[in-house]
């Protein structure tokens, strides 16, 4: 291994950080990162691995960038491995180039792990090819950082402006005036397009085009601020026609994820991939029951069972991990019929070797009960590994319909330890359009977390979206009616049901 690696985390979408870049944050001992790079790469970091924040923030410096390599310098000589996170490429403007010559005299080895620049992928993300064979033979990248006040620019403005190359600055929006006026000063046509792409490939980006003549103006009226980088040319003419990011069903839209966190990541993926900026609030804490002894003993005594009832996906991993605690497989369940309560859940015991025998077509208590009556359960015994806290209808019906019904609490689910400062400050600025519940306990938990006062007062640019009609009865408890219910009561169905509303 190298003592450092200097990696780029890309502009900012998580998904844009190579392979490469991943490996070796999941191996690292130290992560030395800057105010660009996006912090969700710090999760792939290994347990116990260490975090330095050295930000950049427009001239505010953290830590000046002698100290930081430095401290480089330094980490790595303690025999650590050190990985040197850095926003977009760290050659591109990344001052890499001067911490990597600081590492050769020091003696220290170490690789450079590319990522996507900027200047390529922000353009890419507001629709503009920075070359194209109709409108540019080349391409450069320009540091808009220059104090205009300074007597002599290092810039060849005359050649920029008569190279027709797409001119793609960085750092450069608090000097727009100046650079526009100097390179229409240099010879270039004032109608020559202009584009600015701000927190490119972000769920919050914004871009805007005009003309060399006008952009200044229009990106003050607008207020375009760092980080955005500024692209001049023809190319920026294709950015209406090739837009496709900002076109996405739930672009700019902020969603509240209210569920677990360990759950949170299938229905935050869906509100991302369409576009929407999620902001993960978990209400619910989910551990395994303190008190085991009955899972073991049920877990031992399986062959007792007629019919195991799953009605969480939480429920099949703790199951599972009792399972497997105890050196038992899938065979343990042979004889055994299976019922889940929906896709999800279903698709867990898949993933452990069990086809459920019964999957009901509406994923609630009360369906799975018509279910299982239908398939005989009267005088069966059956097993029910849940929450701790759970909705009684299940158990209650079947043992109605003459079952034997064993309930076994396999994990707890507590309020989670949130603060809702940075809900409460997106929610009045408003950047938040969705609050999702997911379960019952969601919203309860959510508004022992959050006054409902702070909801009552954003109604009118809120939607409120529950997964089905039990959540929605619950939220009605506290004075609010769901906007939005999917048919199906399921994760899928509940992110698409958002896209709808925000079309109607
Ligand atoms: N090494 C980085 C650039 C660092 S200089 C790279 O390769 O991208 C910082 C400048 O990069 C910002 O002032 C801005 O001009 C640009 N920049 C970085 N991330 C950006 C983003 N997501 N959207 C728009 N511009 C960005």
């Amino acid at each position: 291994m190298a003592n450092v690696y200097l990696i780029g985390a890309g502009p900012g979408d998580p998904g844009l950080m190579t392979i490469r870049g991943k490996e070796i944050l999941e191996t690292a001992d130290v992560v030395v990162y800057d105010y660009l790079a996006n912090k969700e790469f710090l999760a792939y970091a290994k347990p116990g691995a260490e975090f330095l924040y050295v930000g950049k923030k427009g001239g505010d410096h953290t830590l000046p960038q002698d100290k930081i390599n430095q401290l480089i310098v330094e980490l790595a000589k303690s025999g650590k491995v050190v990985a040197r996170l850095k926003g977009g490429d760290p050659y591109v403007f990344g001052r890499g180039g001067e911490e990597a010559e600081e590492l050769v005299e020091a003696g220290l080895t170490f690789e450079v792990v590319p990522g996507v620049t900027a200047g390529v992928a922000a353009a890419a993300y507001a629709g503009i090819p920075i070359t194209h064979r109709r409108f540019t033979p080349s391409v450069a990248f320009i540091t808009g950082h220059e104090d205009p006040t300074k007597d002599e620019s290092s810039h060849d403005w005359v050649a920029y402006a008569q190279s027709k190359s797409t001119l793609v600055f960085y750092m450069g929006v608090k000097n727009l005036p100046d650079i526009a006026s100097r390179l229409m000063g240099a010879g270039m046509d004032p109608e020559t397009p202009v584009a600015l792409v701000r927190w490119g490939t972000r769920c919050n980006q914004q871009s805007m085009v005009s003309t060399l003549e006008k952009v200044a103006d229009e990106a003050a009226r607008r207020k375009f601020a760092a980080p955005s980088i500024i692209i001049v040319g023809g190319v920026c003419e294709l950015a209406e026609k090739l837009a496709w990011f900002e076109k996405r069903p739930l672009f700019g839209r902020g969603v509240v994820v209210t569920r677990a966190r360990e759950q949170a990541s299938d229905l935050s993926k869906l509100i991302r991939d369409m576009g929407g900026c999620v902001y993960e609030f978990p209400t619910i804490a989910v551990s395994q029951v303190l008190d085991d002894e009955p899972l073991e003993k049920a877990v031992l005594g399986l062959a007792a069972y007629d019919w195991l009832v799953f009605t969480s996906v939480n429920g099949v991993k703790f199951f599972w991990d009792k399972l497997a605690e105890l050196f038992l497989d899938a065979r343990a369940l042979a004889g055994i019929q299976v019922a889940a309560i929906g896709p999800a859940t279903a698709d867990e015991l898949k993933k452990r070797g069990i086809l459920p025998d019964f999957v009901p077509e509406k994923y609630v208590a009360e369906s799975i009960v018509d279910g299982l009556l239908e398939r005989g359960v009267a005088g069966k015994r059956v097993l029910i590994p849940r929450a701790r806290e759970a909705r009684e209808v299940l158990p209650e019906e079947l043992a109605k319909a003459g079952a034997v019904v064993e309930i076994l609490p396999v994990y707890e689910t507590t309020l989670a330890q949130e603060d809702p400062s940075e809900i409460l400050e997106a929610l009045e600025s408003g950047s938040i359009h969705f609050l999702t519940f997911t379960s019952s306990s969601t919203v309860h938990n959510f508004f022992k977390l959050v006054d409902p006062e702070e909801i009552r007062r954003r109604r009118g640019d809120l939607k409120i979206a529950c997964i089905g009609p039990v959540t929605a009865k619950t939220l009605s408890g506290y004075g609010f009616e769901a906007d939005i219910q999917p048919e199906d009561y399921t994760i899928p169905a509940l992110a698409q049901a958002l896209t709808q509303a925000r079309q109607g």
